[in-house]
Order: structure tokens, then C-alpha cells, then sequence
């Protein structure tokens, strides 16, 4: 499929091919659907909205619910006002959802909608139920990624709900922090809020997906999971002794809205992936107050044991990296750990703040890697031609130059299309480490398995 892609690098300002990232809205669906009785709604054309939602439901293997202005040819031209207002009527009387939140479209964006005066409006002629909420946020696709729209409507949860809370809690009170999870799977947010609440510190998490797209079949369809942050947990982070956001790009802009609306100091930190990001998470925790509990400094200790045990099989193998520029960092540090060299970083959301993190990262091997925000596969593929890596890493969509190259591939991040169960085993924490590393060592050892001669087949590496 891929096997055209040419060697020699050409200069390209103005083509993309096969982007390493996807459009603004879907990241905004994501974080909405982690407020409890949330209905995501797309204001823009229907064929937006199918694609968003098959694409969350192609990840997480479950029905993802959405509404949609449908937009036609008249609201292209005239404004989708009439649409919004008669969508907001629909969804409340018959879904009764306590929060709709509104992200805008490419379409929605060009025409120059302002969605906080057609809510007004809303509210105005009554369609908003009393003590229903709509927030909003705009995601126009021409600019940024998925991850930007998953920032976008996790600062906007922020803006709308967070408050400043006066009155001094108990004695009793458990201290509260405020985390902000990054654009992972459900697991990982389960995973995070179980290493916070093992250590003492009672955790506000917005957005939280757990309990809602990684449910159990029970034989009944539930319209709203139980899951999800609620509007009293929202309405309550001013409670918090800090807002932890995990993840510069996905997690940041909510932590300081949090910090500008209710004096919640900040904590920007790097999704807690791999040894160093979880060991600074908990640092963090416990020095806002958590006690680290035995049972976590033994899940570390056998974490740093495997490592030990399969350095051999790491050290000095070329791994190449591409997805969201959370992952990638916190993924890159990791596979530098455990003494791989990350010889290309990928990502197709922008930043200048990708390559100098990258760079503080690698130190002097960062001399020899390709690092690139706001790149595309098809050059991640030359790269690769031209520097074979012994392991890609990233989302299904490497899939085709791992074929097309033969290199073993660990799919990670998002989008996975064409596996199952990432939404139900997290790569955060530590045991999410143990996990990582060992499908890493799964791939690099099957492939040595295949090639190795007859003489050199052992059973024992
Ligand atoms: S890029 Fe724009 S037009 Fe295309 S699906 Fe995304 S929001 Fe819709």
C-alpha cells in the first residue's frame, strides 16, 4: 500500500498526506461524554457528526451518543441559529440530558455562529429546562488537532461551573485535588484516580469516561452510563488544593481556568506513563498532603525489577514514536529508561513546545533523532526508510509502515481501531508500565523468534 513513499525528503508547505491527527470535534465529544448525563452535541452538518461518533465508537467498542444541528444548504448561508434552537428543544424533551455541550464544526465556524448568544436565546424563549446546563466550546477543525478540541471542552467545563469557594473544610474533610487525565482511555482514568485514592486524597476528575465507555454488557442499553463527572463535583473544584493536569497539551488551558476562576493553584505535569511520570505524579500527590502507601511502592518495585530483568532486550534498540505529544513524550522518556534510542518523534498536532520537551528529554541522543510536531505519516515513513527503528509505536494508523517496512509494532494512544481491550487495561501507573513494557518485549522477542536460524532458535531468552 505504502510501497511508492520515496526515499529523498522534499520540502512540502502546503500538502498534507495521511496526517497524524484528526479534527478538533471528536477530542471535544471525548470530554464531554465524561460529565455524567452529558449529551455531546455537534453544531454543524450531519456527516461530521457520524464520522466523530463511529470514530469514538470504533475505539472504545461502544455506542457513542451525539446530536447534531443538521445542517443543509440554508443554514450554510443564513447561520445555524434556527437549527441550534430547535436541536436544544428536541434533546431536552425527549433525552432529557442534565448538560448538553455544544462544539462547533469546520462549517459552524466559517459561518461565525456565536453559540453563547443562540443560548441565550435558547434560554430567552425558554427550551432550557430549569436547572439544565448547555456549555460549549470552539473546535474549528482548520486549526490544531483532537487534542486541542479535548482541551477546548475540558476548559470550557471550567469555565462554566468552576467557582471560588470561600468556607474552610473540616478537620475531617479529606483533602480534594482536581485532575485533569489527558486524552487517555477510560482505564487510565480509572487507573489515576485509584493511584490518588490510594493515597489518601479524595480526587475530582474532569473529564471521566470511566463508567461510561468501558461498561459491562448487562443485555440492557443505558442512554446515560453512571459514569462521569457530575455538575456538583464540577461546581465543587474550587474545593481542591491543586488541579493536577496531566499532559501539557490536552490538560493545561482547564487547569488554569480552574486556577483564574476559584484560586486553585496548578499543577502542569506529563501523563504519569512509565516510571518517571508516575513517581512524579505520586511526588505530587504526596506533597499535597497524600501518604504513598506500601502497596504502591511494591507495585514500583516490580516494575524497576522487570526492567532490570529485560534491559538486555531493550538496550540500544531504535524505536520510533507518533500519536498525541503527551503520549509521545511520556513514551519517550519511558522507552529512553528502559535504554531504547527514540530516533523519530511524530505528532501532527502543533507546538514548538514538542521539540525543545523532546529534546530536554533525549539530552545528547536528541543530536541524532527526527523530531517533528505538525508532521504527517508520509514523512514519518521516509524517515523510517532512510532510518530503519527495530519498533514503532503509536495508533492503528502505523500499521501500514509497519507492514510495509516489517517492523514490530505496539499499538498505543488513539485511535486503536483494529484491536480490543485498551479500554479496559491501563498503560498509566505502574502496572500500566509492567503492561507496556511487556508487549513492547512481545514484539521485539516474536520477531526475533522468527528470523533467528535454526541454531540460534532458543527457548529460553
Ligand atoms: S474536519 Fe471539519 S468538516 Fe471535516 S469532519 Fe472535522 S469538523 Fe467536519
Amino acid at each position: 500500500m505504502l510501497d511508492h513513499t520515496p526515499l529523498p525528503l522534499a520540502e512540502r508547505s502546503a500538502l498534507t498526506i495521511n496526517p497524524a491527527k484528526t479534527c478538533q470535534p471528536i477530542g471535544a465529544m471525548y470530554a464531554a461524554l465524561g460529565i455524567h448525563r452529558c449529551l455531546p452535541y455537534s453544531h454543524g452538518s450531519q456527516g461530521c457528526c457520524s464520522y466523530h461518533r463511529s470514530h469514538l465508537s470504533r475505539h472504545f467498542k461502544e455506542p457513542v451518543m451525539a446530536a447534531t444541528s443538521s445542517f443543509t444548504e440554508g443554514s450554510s448561508v443564513f447561520g445555524g441559529q434556527p437549527n441550534l434552537l430547535e436541536g436544544l428543544n428536541t434533546v431536552f424533551t425527549v433525552y432529557k440530558p442534565d448538560v448538553v455541550a455544544v462544539h462547533t464544526t469546520c462549517l459552524s465556524e466559517t459561518i461565525g455562529d456565536d453559540i453563547p448568544q443562540i443560548v441565550g436565546e435558547a434560554r430567552r424563549q425558554s427550551i432550557i429546562p430549569e436547572g439544565k446546563y448547555v456549555i460549549h466550546a470552539n473546535t474549528p477543525s482548520y486549526v490544531g488537532s483532537h487534542v486541542v478540541g479535548f482541551s477546548n471542552m475540558c476548559t470550557s467545563m471550567a469555565s462554566y461551573f468552576a467557582e471560588r469557594i470561600e468556607t474552610k473544610p473540616r478537620s475531617t474533610d479529606r483533602r480534594q485535588v482536581n485532575i485533569v487525565p489527558g486524552f487517555v482511555d477510560p482505564s487510565d482514568m480509572r487507573e489515576v484516580r485509584r493511584l490518588t485514592e490510594a493515597t489518601g486524597l479524595a480526587v475530582t476528575m474532569f473529564p471521566d469516561t470511566a463508567g461510561v465507555l468501558d461498561t459491562p454488557q448487562t443485555g440492557h442499553h443505558v442512554f446515560y452510563p453512571e459514569g462521569g463527572v457530575t455538575v456538583e463535583e464540577l461546581k465543587n473544584l474550587g474545593r481542591g488544593v491543586a488541579t493536577l493536569a496531566l499532559g501539557y497539551w490536552a490538560s493545561r488551558d482547564a487547569a488554569v481556568e480552574v486556577e483564574n476562576r476559584a484560586d486553585v493553584p496548578r499543577e502542569i505535569l506529563d501523563l504519569p506513563i512509565g516510571i518517571g511520570g508516575t513517581d512524579r505524579f505520586l511526588k505530587t500527590l504526596a506533597f499535597r498532603g497524600g501518604q504513598i502507601p506500601k502497596a504502591l511502592e511494591y507495585e514500583r518495585g516490580q516494575l524497576v525489577d522487570l526492567m532490570v530483568d529485560t534491559q538486555q532486550h531493550f538496550y540500544g534498540k531504535k524505536v520510533a514514536i507518533f500519536g498525541d505529544p503527551d503520549h509521545i513524550l511520556a513514551l519517550t522518556e519511558f522507552c529512553h529508561d528502559l535504554g531504547m534510542v527514540p530516533v523519530h518523534l511524530l505528532t501532527g498536532t502543533p507546538g514548538k513546545r514538542f521539540a525543545k520537551e523532546a529534546t530536554r528529554i533525549l539530552g545528547p541522543k536528541a543530536a541524532g533523532a527526527n523530531i517533528q510536531a505538525k508532521g504527517d505519516l508520509f514523512l514519518l515513513h521516509q524517515w523510517i526508510k532512510n532510518e530503519p527503528v527495530d519498533l514503532l509505536l503509536g495508533n492503528t494508523y502505523g500499521k501500514h509502515i509497519a507492514r510495509a517496512e516489517d517492523i514490530p509494532f505496539v499499538r498505543v494512544g488513539w485511535p486503536i481501531l483494529d484491536r480490543a481491550g485498551h479500554t479496559l487495561l491501563p498503560t498509566v501507573g505502574y502496572n500500566g508500565a509492567v503492561r507496556l513494557l511487556s508487549r513492547m518485549l512481545d514484539a521485539l522477542l516474536d520477531r526475533r523468534d522468527r528470523d533467528a536460524p535454526e541454531h540460534e532458535f532458543e527457548l529460553v531468552l
